[in-house]
């Protein structure tokens, strides 16, 4: 089972009896392994106690340890860097002494985050979520299939270092095995080196083969509002896990508690982040997740005469050439150029630098595009 040693209820915990062989059997359906052990040696002897944020709310946060659920203060490191504030997913080292809460005293560094900006105004990034490993990007078959939303989803999912994986939800509404073919295809071409799968939760087919990609690691899904996400969750874990953590999150004096936890191990093996914020997640900072997405457009731009071409009106351009000789899609290449645009759009706001190269930009754009004007006056062309 999934849940951790059965004296999960209490909070205000026994001080030090069982908590040196802890971890291992009981964190590892939490994700704990060999690695972290290694990054947590030097605070287990510092007596500090491991364990993974499960929940983060104003400060403190939610930390699954070996001792079950326990309350901690997180405001332990440079509170203005909202960077270096704990959240779900993060490992960290728990003190054992003191009351309820107790104290976050560090976290291990992150394998992979995902970040974005906090609002229009704040200029830092805010972090969602820590060490995941599956990017699971839900699209529904349901609506006509939109590929650069798609692309944004893995641009983002590529930035916080996990590896995407397209799911095709409600293939029970597409009946036809050709057109599923094609729609898989299409997305195939849109993602390179990302695997998609088609599950429906109606029919229960496609599910297992998620379970199994994602019961090694750390999953978060992504994707629209009406994607299948909700429902994906609740097939990964099962129908009733929601009563079993109800049961188990008891507070000290036995109650069940009404705290909502936002990380979740799966009865199949892995892990599941599933907070508020990463569902409607914007582009913040994807610039070598752009890349990435779109490796096909940067390996062409190598054979570009200028190393900064825009691939708009620069002569000797190879991405333009590509979509003239058919070889790309003209939509990849509008795809791209929109989430360049996007994701400069993001940085400026922070960054003045890049603004004033921005402002340069369309300066030069600007007298460009007036030397091409005049030179079809001329006749030219
Ligand atoms: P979320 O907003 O991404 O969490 O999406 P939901 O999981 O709430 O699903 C949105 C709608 O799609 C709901 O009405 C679901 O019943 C429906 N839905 C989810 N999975 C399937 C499926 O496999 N087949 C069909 N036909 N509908 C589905
Ligand atoms: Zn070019």
């Amino acid at each position: 089972m999934s849940f951790p040693s059965s004296s999960s209820s209490s909070s205000s915990s026994s001080s030090s009896s069982s908590s040196s062989s802890l971890s291992s059997s009981s964190l590892a359906a939490y994700g704990w392994d060999e690695g972290w052990e290694a990054e947590f040696a030097p605070y287990a002897e510092q007596g500090l106690l491991p364990g993974r944020v499960v929940r983060v709310d104003r400060g403190l946060c939610d930390v699954i340890t070996s001792d079950g659920i326990v309350r901690a203060d997180t405001e332990f490191v440079v509170p203005r860097d909202p960077m270096k504030v704990v959240c779900t997913g993060d490992w960290v080292a728990v003190d054992p002494e003191g009351g309820d809460p107790r104290y976050v005293r560090a976290y291990l560094p992150r394998r992979t985050a995902f970040v974005r900006s906090t609002s229009s105004k704040r200029s830092e990034g805010q972090i969602l979520a820590a060490n995941v490993d599956h990017a699971v990007v839900a699209v529904s078959l349901a609506v006509e299939l939109e590929l650069a939303r798609v692309e944004r989803f893995l641009a983002l999912a590529w930035e916080s270092g996990a590896q995407p994986l397209v799911v095709l939800t409600k293939a029970d509404l597409v009946p036809d095995a050709a057109t599923l073919a094609h729609l898989v295809q299409d997305v195939e071409t849109t993602a390179p080196g990302v695997p998609v799968l088609t599950v429906s939760a109606h029919l229960d087919e496609g599910l297992d083969v998620l379970a199994a990609i994602v019961s090694g690691g750390t999953a978060v899904l992504l994707g629209q509002s009406g994607a299948g996400k909700s429902t994906l969750a609740n097939a990964l874990l099962g129908d009733d896990i929601m009563d079993v953590q109800a049961t188990r999150d008891m507070d000290g004096k036995g109650r069940h508690t009404t705290t909502t936890r936002n990380l979740l191990a799966l009865p199949g093996g892995g892990v599941l982040i599933d907070t508020p914020g990463l569902r409607g997640v914007g582009l913040w900072d994807a610039g070598s997740g752009v890349g990435q997405v779109f490796s096909e457009i940067e390996d062409l731009a190598r054979d570009c005469r200028f190393h900064d071409c825009a691939h708009d009106s620069e002569p000797g351009c190879a991405v333009r050439e590509a979509v003239e000789s058919g070889e790309l899609p003209h939509r990849r290449l509008e795809s791209y150029r929109k989430l360049v645009r996007e994701n400069q759009w993001i940085v400026a706001k922070t960054d003045a630098r890049v603004r004033a190269e921005i402002k340069r930009d369309w300066k030069r754009k600007g007298a460009q595009g007036r030397a091409a004007m005049e030179a079809k006056r001329n006749g030219w062309r």
